[in-house]
């Protein structure tokens, strides 16, 4: 009754104040209270009272409380409703004069949530001892549901204080993990926007049966055409998705609670909020990330449900504004891959962690990307302004007019140093004393490629196949890789690419194989020692490698070989596969080329029998590194504590370029050390030539080794090297040999 007659007040043509007035009334007459008072909060932490029906009028926009005061602030703070019979004794009370509130004992008050965000709060008093019960708790928070939806839609302009504005619309930072570099500012897109639910009364419980049915028809029709889309590729992970919501949509259960909350008064639309609501709460508390994720798939589907019920088709072939930035709890890289790339700037999630598929995808498509921005997607609205900053991993929502100067400054500096570094892009990479240096990228997505005319690179160094498996939902198939790679070699042209084989296992998890729990994966059972004990996917992935080459020169890379034997093994499946083609009349690459990462220490002590085994050489710092220190590479806390050109590790990076130089193998540095200004230097004062980084890194590297003069800091280094004296550090001396020369680094 009472939610017809606040659903027949919202559409009548009132000025806020009065709607809220006759609102506050209606909420008192039928909760039969002889207070009803509603107060929003203000972006400056204040409850403003902003009607009542029973307290003093000259109160409203006069009395405020602070979050956490008074039982209203305590309420608001709290996000839980308080029921008392005598409010005066709880010892939160704080007693407003000008209220006129002394006589009333019985106290309900409720937050006015919206998506888990405290708006307002909503109160009815009593001046008789009463108990408000779990009923009329129940009735509040429906009411405060739609006052909510009403705060966020409505103009509270005049109303409010001047100079503030309700506290949804607060500038707010949001400090996640840092998944890209890059600053982006643009515009908020809610990859999965809320659907608004006016309706929430069943005027008559078997029309909306009816149409829930005809609601779930219509969806289970649309998934079913999605997956029988001619242009989906069997493998993508949307369609994984697409499998999995029609479970869902087909499942007696889910259905059954629904009929159910119709049954108990509710519209359809209201219904699917209700049961989504218990998801939601399941979700917050499940701990199983394969739970987790299921019950995210419903949620999708709720959502999708309720847009078919209000007719509100936001989310399907939106069209984005230019500058979109996306915001979502968390997003498979398919998804992502779904949108206008040319209008996205960036994304947000709340989830993710920075070797998370779709962190992976943006970044190698040349997007912002900040990850665990927590409840960012119940703090902001598609349309509102918002900044990501990449390498700080903040996030910065609405933000403030100098807050957004202070960035559009960074990004002209910053757009000025890239059309500087564009400008390098065709001088030779020459030191000023005449050495030449080879810059690489390093790469992983097809996607990234084409980004080599734009750097100039001499080709790609290394090209981690795993990427395209782990964003993948099936294990790639013979046909799938060969064309994968041959567009990679398409795009890169004359340039070489370098194609590590499969470096999966340990935290690189693809989810269609079955891993077992490891204590150490990083030392477990992953990379080409899984690829030999399980020779069908090595000989797939090589056979596909050597047919995409279709009789140009190949170069492969071995990962994680911890024993020259191991090396020599996997050159027995090249060669046999080599064999397989030529018997069967197919090309074969005019040259191939088997090239060995250097990443685990034990080949330092073996270097004499393995580099006469080896094509290239390309040396892995971020695994040397850590296996070195004996010190987790994803856990900062440890792994800070070591300087990857500590006197140690350059010694041990040393050794093997000596090596290399000794056998006359070619040797590439593709770890992320390469792609750093000062720890480039290092690598090229022990007389490294070719470096592999990511594309971003190539420009800074380029001006410095154009600014550089080599010899004499070569001299320096070796003589710190082999000085034997301790408490001399390579940095230290680096930075010293910067400052004074002025090098741009
Ligand atoms: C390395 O270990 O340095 C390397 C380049 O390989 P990844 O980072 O893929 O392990
Ligand atoms: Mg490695």
């Amino acid at each position: 009754m009472l939610l017809r007659q606040l659903r027949e007040t919202m559409a009548e043509p009132l000025a806020s104040q009065d709607r809220l007035d006759k609102i506050v009334s209606l909420i008192a007459e039928n909760m039969r209270a002889d207070v009803c008072s509603f107060y929003v909060l203000r972006d400056d932490g204040a409850l403003e009272l902003f009607a009542t029906k029973g307290l003093k009028a000259e109160s409203v926009h006069m009395t405020t409380l602070r979050l956490g005061e008074g039982l209203v602030g305590l309420i608001a703070a709290e996000a839980e409703p308080l029921s008392l019979d005598d409010a005066p004794s709880h010892p939160a009370f704080a007693y407003r004069p000008e209220t006129g509130e002394d006589p009333y004992y019985a106290f309900l008050g409720v937050p006015v949530l919206r998506a888990g965000q405290t708006l307002g709060v909503l109160v009815v008093q009593n001046a008789e001892r009463r108990h408000y019960g779990e009923d009329e708790v129940e009735a509040m928070l429906t009411t405060a549901t739609i006052l909510a939806e009403m705060v966020a839609t409505s103009d509270f302009d005049n109303l409010i204080k001047p100079g503030s504005d309700i506290d949804l619309r607060r500038p707010r930072m949001f400090t996640g993990v840092s998944f890209t570099d890059g600053i982006a500012l643009g515009t908020v897109v809610l990859h999965d926007p809320r659907v608004v639910v006016t309706n929430f009364i069943a005027e008559d419980t078997e029309q909306e049966k009816l149409r829930l049915d005809q609601a779930l028809e219509k969806m289970r029709v649309s998934i079913d055409a999605m997956l029988d889309h001619g242009d989906m590729q069997p493998s993508s992970d949307h369609r994984e998705i697409l499998e999995t919501y029609r479970m869902f949509a087909n499942d007696r259960g889910w259905v059954h609670r629904l009929t159910e909350a119709i049954e108990n008064g509710l519209s359809a639309e209201a219904a699917v909020e209700r049961v989504q609501n218990d998801t939601r709460a399941r979700m917050l508390r499940q701990t199983d990330p394969y739970i987790r994720d299921r019950l995210h798939d419903l949620d999708d589907l709720a959502n999708r449900l309720l847009r078919v019920l209000t007719g509100d088709h936001q989310g399907m072939g939106r069209s984005l504004p230019d500058n979109a930035i996306l915001v979502a709890r968390n997003m498979g890289p398919a998804e992502l891959l779904e949108y206008d790339r040319t209008k996205l700037r960036g994304i947000v999630l709340e989830e993710g962690g920075t070797t998370a598929h779709v962190a992976i995808v943006a970044r190698s498509l040349g997007m912002v990307a900040v990850g665990q921005a927590q409840s960012i997607v119940s703090m902001c609205e598609s349309g509102d302004d918002i900044i990501l900053d990449g390498p700080a991993g903040v996030v910065h929502l609405r933000p403030t007019p100098d807050i957004e100067q202070a960035y559009v400054d960074k990004v002209r500096v910053s757009a000025k140093r890239r059309a500087h570094y564009a400008a390098l892009k065709d001088k030779p990479s020459i030191t000023r004393d005449g050495i030449e240096m080879t810059l690489l990228h390093n790469s992983g997505l097809v996607a990234d490629l084409p980004m080599l005319d734009d750097t100039g690179a001499a080709g790609v160094g290394l090209f981690r196949t795993e990427l395209q498996f782990m964003i993948a939902s099936k294990l790639p198939r013979l046909r799938e890789q060969i064309d994968l790679y041959a567009e990679a070699m398409a795009i890169a042209g004359d340039r070489p690419v370098v194609f590590r084989l499969l470096d999966i296992g340990g935290d690189k998890v693809v989810p269609y194989m079955r891993s077992m729990a490891e204590e150490n994966p990083a030392m477990g059972y992953r990379s080409i020692r899984l690829g030999l004990d399980r020779p069908g996917l090595l000989r797939t992935q090589v056979r596909a490698l050597l047919l995409a080459a279709d009789g140009r020169p190949l170069k492969i890379l071995v990962p994680m070989v911890t024993e020259t034997f191991e090396f020599k093994q996997t050159r027995m499946v090249v060669h046999k596969e080599i064999d397989r083609l030529r018997r069967a009349g197919q090309k074969i690459p005019s040259r191939l080329e088997l090239g060995v990462m250097v990443e685990v220490p034990s080949l330092l002590f073996e270097l004499d029998q393995l580099l006469p085994e080896a094509d290239f050489v390309s040396i892995g710092s971020n695994d040397l590194v850590q296996f070195l220190t004996a010190s987790d590479r994803a856990n900062p806390r440890v792994a800070k504590n070591y300087d990857a050109i500590g006197l140690p590790r350059l010694r041990a990076i040393r050794t093997v370029v000596d090596a290399a130089k000794r056998y006359n193998v070619p040797i590439t540095m593709c770890g992320e050390l390469a792609g750093k200004p000062l720890e480039a230097l290092a690598l090229m004062s022990i007389g490294m030539t070719k470096l592999s980084m990511g594309p971003a890194s190539i420009g800074p590297i380029k001006e410095l080794i154009l600014n550089v003069e080599l010899g004499p800091i070569k001299q320096a280094v070796a003589a710190a090297l082999s000085d034997g004296s301790d408490g001399v550090s390579i940095r230290v001396l680096l930075q010293e040999w910067i400052d004074k020369q002025n090098l741009p680094v």
